[in-house]
């Protein structure tokens, strides 16, 4: 009977979706680490919204002819009758949180970053999957191009700092007034090749004419290279508005390219637009993440018209990139130390060491399980750690513990009583070798 329950368990996980094993952990906590500090440097708050929410404001926000809320949401009903979809991305949750949470009487802009697993039913391959992880950076309240150039900045650093090879593509879609005059003059040009489109495309023809521009069809992208350009269709405070972002990034001497073709896959965004591109190979670009001003997003879903922008980087090509190159993640300064036990009550000493060690800032690792002297020193090599304390029967009836260096093998017996002392001033003592020998 248990036999065939287990065969009716698939023991692998979802398509799309997978572990993040313990080896590959150091990455993605340097990209972690990074993302807090620059937070944290730069004047960012976390914030954590809830991985579920109510359909209709993906559908208000993102918009229903978008691919991600016509063919990639993780949409359900519950049992109470809610519509509720997995989130797709994470701007549109912490736009609902500044309303919510009344976060327009705080000093504007209110710059927040948050970090966290996101949701699309996207085609399985290299660098795309349906659970994967975005951090972003937010700044709701403020108008001013300079903010746009602040976090394309950061967009920029925070990549850099991690060692990878970007550039910054920039555009400006307009806001909805000129926009929608530039989208009867795409509409037109567009319609004139009509036959030349991909099926996807022509579908989009009359939904979100603007995404034509950034399909990867070979003819399609022939026909967007010479497509009529936004740029060209600004109102003067769009125009002005790019020039001077353009202007401060030029002062912060980060070089970007002019892209016309960067109009984002998602309906709220308005004036200024930019993707981080990752030079891969044969200098094939790779967005690795993107951002832009979204002035109406706040008011479509009923709060008080609110300018903003942001941007959300893709962690997992972020991470897959950082491989490519073997950039190398320093593990941090191991204060690590093993405790070996042997007998009953050496283990009971054991237990209660662990405890006061780790109470006093060391990293204790052990298996208490292990009966063994030899298992456990293979262990505590395969570990990494510098000392092992042992301690027996002998030891408990002298009040002593044997300290062992992994590295030499050499054992000394110490009192019991100074053994924080002892392990503190040799790790100290390790820790000044190793850093001498660094430099
Ligand atoms: P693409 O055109 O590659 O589908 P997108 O426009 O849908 O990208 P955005 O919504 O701009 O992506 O999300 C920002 C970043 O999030 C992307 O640049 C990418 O790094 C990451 N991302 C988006 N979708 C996925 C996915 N399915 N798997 C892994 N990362 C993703
Ligand atoms: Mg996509």
């Amino acid at each position: 009977m248990a036999k065939k329950q287990s065969k009716q368990i698939k023991v692998q996980s979802v398509k799309g979706m997978r572990d993040i094993l313990p080896g590959e952990q150091p990455s993605w906590d340097l990209v972690r680490d990074k993302v807090k500090n620059f937070g944290q440097n730069y004047g960012f708050e976390r914030i954590d919204t809830p991985i579920l929410e109510f359909t209709n404001l993906f559908k208000r926000t993102v918009g229903e002819n978008t691919d991600i809320v016509s063919k990639e949401m993780y949409s359900f009903v519950t049992l109470g009758g809610d519509k509720l979809s997995l989130r797709p991305e994470t701007t549109a949750s912490v736009a609902r949180s500044y309303i919510e949470h009344g976060m327009l009487n705080l000093p504007q802009p209110v710059k927040l970053y948050y970090l966290g697993p996101q949701f699309r039913h996207d085609k399985p391959q290299a660098g795309r999957y349906r659970q994967f992880w975005q951090f972003g950076f937010e700044a709701i309240g403020d108008s001013d191009p300079v903010i746009d150039a602040e976090l394309i900045s950061i967009s920029y650093h925070l990549l850099k700092e991690i060692g990878l090879d970007i550039e910054i593509h920039v555009n400006s879609i307009g806001d909805s007034e000129c926009r929608s005059h530039y989208l009867k003059v795409l509409k037109q040009y567009y319609q004139g090749h009509r036959k030349d489109l991909c099926a996807d495309c022509k579908d989009r023809l009359n939904k979100n004419t603007l995404r034509l521009l950034d399909c990867k069809n070979k003819k399609c992208e022939n026909l967007a290279a010479e497509a009529p350009q936004i740029i060209d269709h600004l109102c003067d405070e769009c125009k002005n508005h790019f020039m001077l972002v353009l202007e401060y990034l030029d002062e912060l001497d980060i070089k970007y390219t002019l892209n016309p073709k960067i109009v984002r896959g998602l309906d709220y965004y308005t004036k200024t637009t930019w993707e981080i591109m990752e030079i891969g190979q044969e200098g094939k670009l790779q967005a690795l993440g993107g951002g832009g001003r979204y002035d109406d997003l706040i008011s479509l879903i009923g709060g008080r018209p609110t300018p903003a922008v942001g941007f959300a980087m893709g962690i997992d090509r972020v991470i897959a990139k950082m491989q490519e190159l073997k950039i190398k993640v320093d593990k941090p300064n191991s204060r690590d130390i093993y405790i070996a036990q042997l007998g009953i009550e050496a283990r009971k000493k054991a237990l209660n060491l662990v405890e006061e060690l780790r109470a006093t800032g060391f990293q204790v690792a052990s298996n208490m399980s292990k009966k063994g002297l030899k298992d456990q020193l293979e262990l505590a090599n395969k570990k990494g750690v510098k000392y092992t304390l042992i301690i027996g029967q002998k030891e408990i009836s002298d009040s002593t513990i044997l300290i062992r260096d992994m590295e030499s093998g050499v054992q000394e017996i110490i009192d019991i009583k100074k053994v924080k002392n002892e392990i503190r001033k040799r790790l100290d003592s390790y820790e000044a070798k190793s850093i001498k020998l660094k430099k």
